[in-house]
């Protein structure tokens, strides 16, 4: 059965280098810190480039493209806001860097490490923005 896009989950733990993350999936856009001092992409956020230490950074969007890196199912306990067991993927992004989220719209059972996977925005009964993956459309 394929997993669905979540819509009642808690909102994540934040903290002011998290925030421009949180608020750019408001906006339908994927953000990630890059180092103003080596220029190294970096997720997830913090307040230090983890390669030359500056504390400078600005911010750039990412394609919101890339490829299942790795994955684990959860079926046991179930995890609040989803329906059935829950889809946890590494996404390696096409920039280099990668993010926790979900797969949604794919049986578990047919997932395969390395599938091209493209980011969504599904919008939570909280009032925040979840980036979740589906499959990249042909
Ligand atoms: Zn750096």
């Amino acid at each position: 059965m394929p997993t669905s896009p979540t819509r009642g989950r808690s909102f994540p733990a934040t903290s002011p280098d998290t925030e421009f993350f949180w608020e750019g999936a408001r906006e339908g856009k994927l953000l990630a810190q890059r180092c103003s001092g080596c220029r190294a992409l970096r997720h997830p956020p913090g307040p230090a480039c983890p390669v030359c230490h500056s504390l400078d950074y600005d911010i750039v969007e990412l394609s919101g493209r890339g490829v299942l890196y790795s994955y684990v199912v959860q079926h046991h306990p179930a995890a609040p806001g989803f329906d059935g067991p829950a889809l946890v993927a590494a996404v390696e992004l096409e920039e280099g860097v990668r993010l926790v989220s979900n797969l949604v719209g794919v049986d578990p059972d047919d997932v395969k490490i390395g599938e091209s996977l493209e980011v969504i925005f599904v919008d939570q009964e909280e009032g925040w923005t979840a980036p979740q993956f589906r499959r990249l459309s042909a």
